[in-house]
């Protein structure tokens, strides 16, 4: 089965609830790797893991999104802008490594040029590798396998974060023992699920958190990449030990140039080299950190839990409009920055379409919600966004049995 045709009017209702029941053998020996843009297509759903089938009003959102693109004749892969920006911000980055590590400019302006070059290799790395984990970079598919190296040239496993990414967020984002977003990767330093357990410093989590946010792409280069591969997380050591290796060969070049490399051809102490990794890292933490969480840690979103059943009583859609949220849709700076991630409810609703066409969605989306009567949420500025994501994490952090479903 296609599920990712890039033209046409989408998949029908008869099909959609074939795709319902028929992808459970499929799943079994599911890895994203080998998948891209399948099991996060919100026409699957992943392990029966949803009671209800796909909702009428998802598929008249596919039916009114498929002839948007029809009409102007567009594919929903990445157009030539996205790649160029995506080119632009390899050469920004690259540039401004190599005057640091050359000293080629004065002291002072090392750690703000470290700062501009860690902020564009991952911009650089999202332009492109996000959206091909899910199949919407390019229509063919070596070119997504391809493209979501971006993320190891940026120091990210690749193998490790699509994996996370689409078993482990998109298939029930806000989910507590199935969103790692919400769970393992920030446990036990936060609490963003009524479920999760107390700790008496989650009183402090709305203050903290921008800290927690900077450092949190550092955090994957030096620790989480490493500790999910000895935990075996997935399964992910044991499944395919190549990939691994692979992972682990592009952890060691990152190592090398933004560690080992600066040690030998500069001039200054250790400390300095570490510091300006760290200045490399506060950018790109606290805009990745920022943007994602904001998206699903929002007031006014849903936190469900699974059901005695282990199932989410509910359809996959509807969920996926419960627990996301778009950030000030018209802003198209915003989403060439943030490469998509401001316009979650657009993403999850629709992976198999690159960021660069959220924005053009986002309207019909909210149209078609407000149509049928299902929820669209979405914030109209930054300060809003940062508002309601501070008021629920002081909300987690401070009321330790709080029943908030939604
Ligand atoms: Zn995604």
């Amino acid at each position: 089965m296609d599920l990712n045709s890039h033209h046409g009017t989408g998949v029908s209702l008869a099909r959609a609830s074939a795709v319902e029941t028929d992808n459970e053998p499929a799943l079994a020996a599911w890895l994203p790797d080998e998948s891209l843009g399948r099991e996060d297509h919100l026409l699957i759903n992943p392990g029966s893991l949803y009671t209800e089938p796909v909702p009428e009003f998802y598929l008249e959102m596919r039916r009114r999104v498929d002839e948007w693109f029809r009409e102007r004749g567009l594919a929903k892969t990445a157009p030539a802008s996205q790649v160029f920006k995506c080119f632009l911000f390899f050469g920004i980055s690259l540039a401004t490594y190599v005057l640091v590590i050359t000293e080629t400019v004065p002291r002072w302006a090392m750690l703000p040029l470290c700062m501009v070059s860690g902020m564009s290799l991952f911009v650089f790395a999202m332009s492109v590798a996000h959206d091909a984990c899910h199949g919407a970079t390019s229509s063919r598919r070596w070119a997504n396998k391809l493209a979501c190296h971006a993320y190891d040239l940026a120091g990210v496993s690749s193998y490790i974060t699509n994996i996370d990414h689409m078993r482990g967020h998109h298939r029930a984002p806000n989910v507590d023992g199935i969103d790692v977003a919400i769970g393992s990767d920030v446990k036990p330093t936060f609490r963003l699920h009524p479920e999760v357990p107390y700790h008496h410093w989650h009183y402090l989590q709305h203050l903290y958190f921008p800290f927690a946010y900077a450092v949190s792409t550092l955090h994957k280069w030096f620790i989480l990449d490493y500790a999910e591969i000895v935990a075996d997380r997935w399964g992910l050591r044991s499944r395919n030990p190549k990939k691994v290796l692979l992972a682990l060969s592009f952890k060691a070049l990152t190592l090398f140039w933004a560690l080992i490399l600066p040690l030998m051809v500069m001039h200054v102490r250790w400390w300095q080299v570490l510091l300006g990794i760290v200045a490399f890292h506060l950018l790109p933490g606290l805009l990745v950190g920022l943007t994602f969480q904001l998206t699903h840690i929002s007031e006014g979103n849903a936190f469900p839990s699974m059901g005695n059943d282990g199932r989410l009583h509910t359809s996959r859609a509807l969920h996926t409009l419960e627990t996301n949220l778009d950030i000030m849709p018209k802003a198209r700076w915003l989403n060439w920055l943030s490469c998509g991630l401001t316009l979650h409810v657009s993403h999850h609703l629709f992976p198999e379409i690159a960021h660069t066409y959220l924005p053009d969605i986002a309207p019909i989306i909210e149209k078609t919600a407000a149509e049928y009567g299902v929820p669209y949420h979405k914030r109209i500025s930054l300060m809003d966004a940062l508002g309601a994501h501070y008021r629920l994490l002081k909300h987690f952090g401070q009321t330790p049995r709080a029943d908030y479903a939604r």
